[in-house]
């Protein structure tokens, strides 16, 4: 690949990287290795597809020569372009597979997930918004984002992995390299970030990306925005202040602490453009989120995301005592105080 947002400059000594393909709109997703000395660790484990399968084949085997072994992988969170091959490099392997407690029963949920638990997601509580021009909510679209994930996985067998549960704050000793479990709620409860102590490297999943940010989102079932434990999360990676920041999507981070700054600032922009959009409309959640993402409007799916999204900010500023929240399901709307 060599679209200019994939380059990965000067990788530190001992530290690899490939990519796997995986459906748009990312497109890609990077797998990162790192030398221990007596093997490979590894941080996000693919998506799953025959490509994919090919490729970590590829990429790993020549590795593993001398005795090498694959030791220990990291996954950072539950979405399957982090965690598809986990369980079938354990049983080759013998590796340690780490996890966060939060994401491990969201990963065996995941696993399990079929298109009725997709639908309800989309068509209950405050999502019942979403088919408000009459549009029938219960069928899916033969192209959504789930639709495809499911279709690209189709009979590869992907037994789930028996992991080491993690909390964050442990350190993990891998050959010669000590690395600590950082978490970094907000994209997902239990998403983990992974520091190399001596190189003050930090891997980061889907936490900190280089230009787009990902998504912090909240459904009916949820019952507090994540909003304000990302934002927390960045803090911590500013503080930490890593040498580079080495993420699942897109290029690596030079300036990690910086960056982590940026978007801090993003999301205080968003509050004042949902604030706005509140005062000029209706204040529902489907309105507001039209508002805010326009180009989002004209697909289900990418409207349940931006919606998604839009509550989590909504709900946020609700805690912060900006906005009111009256009614609820499908008559949820939100006011200025
Ligand atoms: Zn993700």
């Amino acid at each position: 690949m060599t679209q200019p947002e994939l380059d990965a400059p000067d990788l530190p000594a001992g530290i690899r990287r490939f990519t796997m393909p995986m459906p748009p709109p990312l497109a890609h997703v990077h797998v990162w290795l790192i030398e221990t000395g007596g093997g490979w660790a590894m941080f996000d484990t693919g998506f799953p597809t025959p490509e994919g399968e090919a490729l970590l084949e590829r990429e790993i085997s020549p590795l593993l020569t001398d005795g090498r072994r694959l030791e220990a992988a990291f996954i950072s969170h539950y979405h399957p372009d982090h965690t598809a091959f986990a369980g079938r490099l354990q049983r080759a392997f013998g590796c340690d597979v780490y996890v966060h407690r939060a994401d491990w029963q969201r990963m065996q949920m995941m696993s399990r997930m079929d298109p009725q638990m997709a639908r309800s997601r989309f068509s209950s509580g405050w999502a019942a918004q979403l088919d408000s021009d009459g549009a029938d909510a219960a069928e899916e679209q033969p192209d959504s984002m789930f639709a495809r994930m499911r279709a690209a996985r189709e009979g590869m067998d992907l037994p789930l992995p028996e992991p080491e549960l993690v909390e964050g704050g442990e350190i993990i000793k891998v050959g010669g390299r000590e690395f600590e479990m950082i978490w970094t709620p907000g994209h997902t409860d239990g998403h983990l970030c992974v520091l190399d102590r001596g190189e003050q490297l930090l891997f980061t999943g889907d936490h900190l990306l280089a230009r787009i940010t990902p998504h912090i989102g909240m459904w009916p079932e949820d019952a507090r925005s994540p909003l304000p434990q990302f934002e927390q999360s960045l803090g911590l990676v500013a503080e930490l202040n890593p040498s580079l920041a080495l993420p699942a999507h897109e290029r690596v981070i030079e300036h990690p602490a910086e960056r982590a700054g940026e978007i801090l600032e993003h999301h205080q922009e968003r509050r004042q453009r949902i604030l706005e959009a509140v005062a000029g409309g209706d204040g529902s959640i489907r309105e507001v989120a039209i508002a805010v993402f326009p180009k989002r409007a004209g697909d289900r799916m990418q409207l349940a995301m931006a919606m998604s999204e839009t509550v989590a900010h909504l709900e946020a500023l609700v805690e912060e005592g900006d906005l009111r929240r009256d009614g609820d399901a499908a008559d949820r709307s939100y006011a200025p105080r």
